[in-house]
């Protein structure tokens, strides 16, 4: 077939074209033997060919079945044609005398619009014969811009599709419903269960799917209700002398076992571990296929650290299940033991992004087994900076997974996070944002400079009466010691609480703040967590937190126990980002809000408006 689309090459030169001429075949002539009626005049004439560019897409329909449009053309218009496929457009080169040239070209362009897609009409190099659209008069220039293809992104959309289902079409079929809800769960009234909800840590649960909502499974107030068909699991339990599920583990379970993704926003010491754990060993050993079969890791849990990492594959290591075998794999651990562990065959990998990516780009490991996919502690995970990692690990386990997330926080980058790699999820808060109890705190709201800080904090500590108690909340330790050696230099009696202090100087630190010894507390949010002073009167952001979620957690340390507090926090110029943020929950809270805090979101509103305009 010489008119066969083929790859890019060089112009015929002369040569080629005598050798075509003898009949010799020369390389890439379109048509030659093709038509018969092909005057050699035309085909050997000094006369250089009309080239233009159609799509590729567009070069089956110039040929035609079986070459019949473009034999056509040649005929009737005495020409040859050839094409000559590149990376997205195919060239055409029309051989022939002036006229011919044209209207065989004028010939394809007919049946290129009739397909209904634009081409690109442009001319060869040399002494190129005019198109009839440039030849009736438009500019040269209104034809080109006219005529520039638009990429075809529905196309695109389609080869990706294709390429997807080709990629993942010889994996076998996953199960994940194994869910059979006890008699005691599904006797539970809304009310009761809504109760319950309420009373375990303030349950809330929802379903993030587009459309119509799905029911909440009610909570599985005891371990039988949820594992009664595991009796191994159930030993274990009781080894490990559980009394009874947690809040999170009793909503998580009836999600889970169903099949459905979920996002579970609880913090570490909830119990979090187990409630994805427990369902993940129960879908690992009931999917269709032998462990041999599947040839690689079923579980895979990603999470930031290699103590959180080395804490769940204890964790995975006591509740052992039909034989499952775990690994932990962490940066910083010996590498060559940990490829020999994932090589030898191994159903659970508990992973740090980094190390896992590692192993994953030299390929030591496959992760198209993975059918049940845990994202631990994700907003930690976005902090240190593991997103471009965990994209590159998510590429390789196929889509139609089941996939739990768990974070402490819900900001934006999560709910970003949830939708790349969540399908309609369901999402249980435990322990959500106690927006009742920040709304009996005054929240003011200082907008200024970095360098004014400290003259504005001494003032307030000053303007305190000897009744008060006050929260300096700081984020890095270096400020909190900073800022308490500098109090103390003047003789202010503090007490500070970070990460980098002894265990036994932060017990002090919180005694003497909590029997009143010193009334100012200078803390990091590290070390606050789970601090619980009743007596709390102020609470001072000196830096905001790094997020929305963490801000109400600090004011909420005052106000408790039915008595008002307040709450002061500076603000720069470098905190617009949550300046939106802030305002919402102030204006939930019937706070008045300063004038340049509404600006501050404002500008940074247009600011994200601009950068987004600057990247379409
Ligand atoms: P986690 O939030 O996963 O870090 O779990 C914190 C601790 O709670 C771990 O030591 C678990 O072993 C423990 N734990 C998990 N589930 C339960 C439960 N139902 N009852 C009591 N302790 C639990």
């Amino acid at each position: 077939m010489a008119w066969a689309p083929e790859r890019k090459r060089a112009e015929p030169t002369p040569r080629d074209l005598r050798a075509s001429r003898e009949g010799r075949g020369g390389r890439g002539q379109a048509g030659s033997g093709t038509s018969g009626r092909l005057e050699p005049r035309a085909w050997c004439s000094r006369e250089p060919p009309l080239c233009f560019q159609i799509k590729n897409n567009m070069i089956g329909v110039v040929i035609g079945r079986g070459g019949s449009k473009i034999k056509d053309i040649q005929g009737t218009t005495n020409t040859k044609i050839q094409i000559i496929r590149g990376d997205s457009e195919a060239e055409v080169k029309i051989f022939g005398s002036k006229d011919m040239k044209a209207e065989a070209k004028a010939a394809i362009e007919t049946l290129v619009k009739k397909e209904g897609r634009s081409y690109r009409s442009e001319s060869s190099v040399e002494n190129v014969v005019p198109s009839p659209s440039v030849a009736r008069g438009s500019s040269r220039e209104n034809t080109d811009k006219e005529a520039r293809p638009l990429i075809d992104w529905d196309q695109v959309k389609a080869e990706v599709l294709e390429w997807e289902k080709r990629k993942w079409a010889d994996l076998p079929p996953i199960k994940k419903n194994f869910y059979i809800e006890s008699k005691a769960t599904s006797s539970l009234s809304q009310v009761q269960a809504d109760t319950w909800r309420k009373e375990n840590f303030n349950i809330v649960c929802d379903d993030l799917k587009d459309g119509e909502k799905r029911p909440t499974p009610n909570p599985v107030c005891k371990f039988e209700d949820a594992l009664e068909q595991y009796p191994e699991l159930m030993k274990s339990i009781q080894k490990a002398g559980f009394k009874k599920p947690t809040p999170i583990q009793s909503q998580a379970w009836p999600i889970i076992l169903q099949g459905i993704d979920l996002i579970g926003i609880a913090q570490t010491g909830t119990g979090k571990t187990l409630s994805y754990l427990m369902p993940g060993l129960i879908h690992l050993h009931a999917q269709p296929i032998s462990r041999e079969q599947r040839n690689g890791p079923g579980m895979l849990v990603l999470i930031p650290t290699r103590e959180l990492a080395l804490q769940v594959e204890a964790e995975c290591s006591k509740y052992s299940y039909k034989g499952l075998k775990s690994v932990c794999i962490y940066g910083g651990g010996n590498r060559k033991g940990q490829i020999k562990d994932v090589t030898r065959g191994v159903d659970i990998i508990i992973a740090t992004p980094g190390r896992l990516n590692d192993l994953q780009m030299n390929n030591f490991v496959s992760l198209r087994s993975v059918t049940y996919l845990v994202l631990d502690e994700a907003d930690k995970m976005l902090e240190l900076g593991f997103e471009h990692q965990i994209m590159k690990i998510l590429l390789d386990v196929r889509p139609d997974r089941q996939t739990v997330m768990t974070s402490a926080t819900w900001p934006d980058s999560i709910r970003r996070l949830a939708q790349s790699y969540l399908k309609e999820p369901m999402i249980v808060y435990v322990g959500t944002l106690d927006l009742v109890a920040v709304s009996t705190v005054k929240q003011d709201i200082i907008v200024t400079s970095e360098e004014e800080k400290r003259s504005l904090t001494q003032e307030f500590l000053q303007s305190l009466s000897p009744e008060d108690k006050v929260i300096v909340f700081v984020t890095r330790k270096l400020i909190a010691d900073d800022l308490s050696s500098d109090l103390s230099i003047q003789g202010i009696p503090v007490q500070s609480l970070h990460g980098d202090r002894e265990q036994s100087d932060r017990e002090q630190a919180l005694e003497d703040f909590k029997s009143g010894k010193v009334k100012i507390l200078i803390a990091t949010d590290l070390a606050s967590r789970g601090l619980d002073v009743s007596d709390v009167t102020h609470v001072y952001n000196y830096n905001f937190p790094r997020n929305i979620e963490e801000y109400v957690h600090r004011v909420g340390r005052t106000g408790r126990a039915g008595k008002t507090g307040i709450s002061v926090t500076l603000m720069t110029r470098d905190d617009w980002k949550i300046a939106g943020e802030l305002i919402q929950i102030l204006q939930k809270a019937n706070q008045s809000i300063p004038e340049e805090l509404v600006s501050m979101a404002e500008r940074y509103r247009l600011h994200q408006q601009k950068r987004d305009m600057g990247r379409k």
